[in-house]
């Protein structure tokens, strides 16, 4: 019941930490989160739980609810499809297992891009990793960071724009589960699923009614309609499949602190979505700060 939640507004659901490819650190995070007057924020780094512990530290000190999440890279065949997961249970073997092979085939693959890069420009590997915290998530971000550092891109966004498009020849995909399996995966450790800015490809859209009503069954919980770069048109196709389907649909930031415009709270989630979110989760705990 509304009079018993124990969480405050405004709620955002979706932000990175240097756990993954965050420029802040999960307590850095939550700190800006309060400062910028959210009352519950989600860590959900790519592939990673690592910063769940120093998340929620930080959430008691600072005031703020936390909801441990994680971004869970997946595919629909040879298209990247994201999936928020959150409280899961963290030491699922299930989880544990896919997200160190997600985390390792992502290194690989950032190793063979700065391959390809090092044809043309003067980055190594050293340069990146000189951009990355111990164990974090590797991702473009942090190439970019390289690219920014050695002169030949001004910020993350326009090396994003020009060298590490998908379409710049120095591009590679790396090894994901399949969406459908993902969502089990997620379910099976007690977690909530939702898919992450659905609507990022327009008209062509990898999740047709067929596909979501499979991915409902598996226990897909809700669509992240509300971001900036879903496309209208897309949107408002899946905000009438979310409604068919009995889906939840979020709004959340994608925080990556500097380096990407997105800014904590520009979108946010409702309290009575949140409220569900809560009820389905079983595999771990919010942390009401
Ligand atoms: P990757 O997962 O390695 O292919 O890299 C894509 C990730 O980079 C996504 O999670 C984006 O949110 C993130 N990202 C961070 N900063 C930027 C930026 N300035 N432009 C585009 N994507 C960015
Ligand atoms: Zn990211
Ligand atoms: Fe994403
Ligand atoms: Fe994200």
């Amino acid at each position: 019941m509304a009079g018993e939640r124990q969480f405050r507004g405004p709620i955002d659901l979706h932000a990175h930490s240097s756990v993954s490819d965050g420029t802040e650190t999960p307590s850095q995070l939550v700190r800006a989160a309060s400062a910028a007057g959210l009352g519950t924020v989600a860590l959900t780094d790519h592939d990673s739980t690592a910063g769940w512990h120093e998340a929620a530290a930080a959430a008691r000190t600072a005031g703020i609810t936390l909801i441990p999440g994680m971004e869970f890279s997946t595919r629909v065949s040879s298209a990247s499809v994201h999936l928020l997961a959150y409280l899961f249970d963290p030491s699922d073997a299930g989880i544990v297992a896919e997200t160190a092979r997600v985390r390792q085939a992502r290194l690989v693959r950032a190793e063979e891009m700065v391959e390809r890069i090092g044809v043309d420009y003067a980055l190594t590997w050293d340069d990146v990793l000189a951009q990355t915290t111990p164990d974090a998530t590797v991702g473009r971000p942090h190439i970019a960071d390289a690219l920014v550092a050695q002169g030949f891109a001004l910020t993350r966004s326009e090396a994003f724009a020009g060298i590490l498009h998908w379409e710049s020849g120095y591009y590679q995909p790396h090894y994901a589960p399949d969406l459908l399996r993902a969502v089990g995966l997620v379910v099976a450790a007690g977690g909530v699923p939702v898919i992450a800015h659905p609507a990022t490809r327009g008209a062509g859209d990898v999740i047709p009614e067929a596909r979501l009503a499979r991915l409902v069954e598996a226990g897909l919980f809700g669509l992240e309609l509300e971001h900036r770069e879903n496309k209208t048109a897309a949107k408002a196709r899946l905000y009438s499949l979310a409604t068919k389907y009995g889906l939840v649909v979020t709004g959340s930031s994608d925080y990556h602190g500097e380096g990407k415009p997105n800014r904590l709270g520009e979108n946010t989630t409702t309290p009575e979505v949140l409220d569900r979110i809560l009820q389905q989760a079983t595999g771990s705990e919010p942390v009401f700060g």
